[in-house]
């Protein structure tokens, strides 16, 4: 039987599952490492076909590369597939590398900077020991690959979203843009090879599952790389398909937390009507919360009072900027008004959120920056965390960045804490970093803030010692860079 291993690297811990938030999770505010589900769909795939698979997720485990040796000397795989970022793309390729060389699989790398890419961004990485790029959707590559490779099965050309090898040694592309479908008939990500309690609720500790419930966002924010990867398309699993995995994760892995992984979970109103009904109407209800994300257009208060009912515990807005300009430059389709509103909502329903909030846009000037800090002040988010805009390869803000000369490196290697950008047209990088420093610590040290959090887990001792972890690490991390 064929082998293939599936993971991530030793080393920091980066969101490597995510297409468009591959988040440097140790110096987020309050970051706390999701579920490798891309591993995990990948493995019920290969399983499913008859290969043996092995899961590893070395960064979270906390392993060392020792350990990743050890299993390249004991399960001798065939083939070998590891996420990469954009943050870590020359380390990752070094150390794929070092792996080839010595042992010799087929190596498979995926991640989004793959997703139909610039040659010109190619050229920078040395892609010699590579044999298969994935950019889309790693669910429906990895079977055809593995066949293609291992069995001489297939047609390497049907497989969509991927870069291969010739004989020549040059790559070549096969379709982009065309998407799989439908998600009910993909399986569930293969649990039981993951090891689910590393991935945790940052407030409670407990393992909590990511479940993907919709793939595609027809927004056109200029910094985003989910329309180009996912499809201006939402695709949505039906709520039932969602429930039954939600209930297998219950029943068999004990897990009673959910993030709900959509572009945008309440992009329609009437879907999340149905799943929230369906979880009030099932066992689970009252036994199981969940997460997810919102934008602020469209959204009905009432859909925000039925996730409550159903059991969300918190909701997560893009705001992005307190600034209509800038709102209306990064084409993200809502208006500062529109983010109070859902903010107002939530504190009318009892429902807690966060608010994600970039800035150093290259449009950007002081004034911009005061007017997010002022709807972050007036909004009162629960959390909130405020990175620099980063212009990936492949989007609007990478082109505006480029034309207008805001580029002092290459995107490859930075991430939402150290952009690649000179700074904005009006602002030094310098200048956005302070003002960065200023909103958090100015949100986060508030006397209302911290007295609304104690009085919010004094009685629940773990909820308590986590808020005071993630405060320090928020606060070194400020002071650090
Ligand atoms: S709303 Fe904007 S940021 Fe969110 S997924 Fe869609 S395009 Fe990306």
């Amino acid at each position: 039987m064929k082998r293939v291993l599936l993971f991530y690297p030793p080393g920091l811990l980066f969101q490597r599952g995510e297409d468009r938030c591959q988040q440097n999770v140790d110096e987020g505010s309050a970051q706390a490492m999701r579920a490798c589900n891309d591993l995990g769909y990948a493995a019920a795939i290969l399983l499913k076909k008859g290969y043996e698979v092995k899961l590893r997720d070395y960064q979270t485990q906390g392993d060392t590369m020792e350990d990743l040796h050890r299993d390249f000397q004991e399960f001798k795989p065939d083939l070998i597939m590891m996420s990469i970022t954009n943050t870590t793309i020359f380390d990752d390729i070094k150390l794929i590398n070092d792996l080839k060389d010595k042992y010799d699989p087929v190596v498979v790398l995926k991640g989004a900077l793959f997703y139909d890419p610039e040659q010109a961004m190619l050229d920078m990485l040395d892609l010699s020991h590579i044999d298969y790029m994935i950019g889309g959707e790693v669910d429906y590559a990895i079977g055809g690959i593995a066949d293609y490779a291992l069995k001489g099965e297939g047609n390497i050309d049907d497989v969509l979203s991927i870069l291969y090898r010739k004989e020549d040694g040059s790559f070549t592309r096969t379709k982009f843009h065309v998407w799989g479908e439908p998600l009910d008939d993909m399986p569930f990500p293969a649990r039981h090879l993951m090891n689910n309690a590393l991935y945790t609720r940052p407030d409670t500790d407990e393992p909590m599952a990511t479940i993907q419930t919709a793939r595609g966002c027809p927004s056109n924010c200029v910094f985003c790389l989910t329309p180009g990867i996912s499809g201006k398309c939402v695709r949505f699993r039906s709520p039932q398909n969602v429930l039954a995995e939600m209930t297998e994760c219950y029943e068999v892995h004990g897990i009673r937390n959910f993030f709900f992984k959509a572009d945008t979970f309440t992009i329609n109103a009437e879907w999340v009507k149905e799943m929230c009904t369906l979880i009030i109407q099932s066992p689970l209800h009252g036994k199981i919360e969940f997460t997810a994300n919102s934008r602020v257009r469209p959204l009905k208060k009432e859909t925000l009072e039925l996730m409550k009912e159903a059991g969300c515990f918190l909701v997560a807005f893009g705001f992005e900027s307190g600034s209509d300009e800038i709102l209306k430059l990064i084409k993200k389709g809502a208006t500062v008004e529109e983010n109070y509103q859902a903010a107002r909502w939530c504190h009318e329903i009892g429902l807690k959120f966060w608010g994600f909030f970039v800035i150093g846009f290259p449009w950007e000037d002081r004034s911009h920056i005061l007017e997010t800090k002022k709807l972050i002040m007036k909004a009162d988010p629960d959390f909130i965390e405020v990175t620099v805009a980063l212009p990936f390869y492949g989007t609007p803000l990478y082109e505006t960045c480029k034309e207008n000369d805001l580029l002092a490196e290459s995107p490859l290697g930075s991430d939402f804490f150290h952009s690649s950008m000179k700074g904005t047209m009006h602002l030094s990088m310098e200048e956005v970093m302070k003002l960065r420093k200023n909103i958090l610590l100015s949100f986060y040290l508030r006397p209302k803030f911290i007295f609304k959090k104690i009085g919010q887990c004094i009685t629940k001792p773990k909820i308590f010692f986590n808020y005071v972890k993630y405060g320090l690490k928020l606060v070194i991390n400020l002071f650090k860079n």
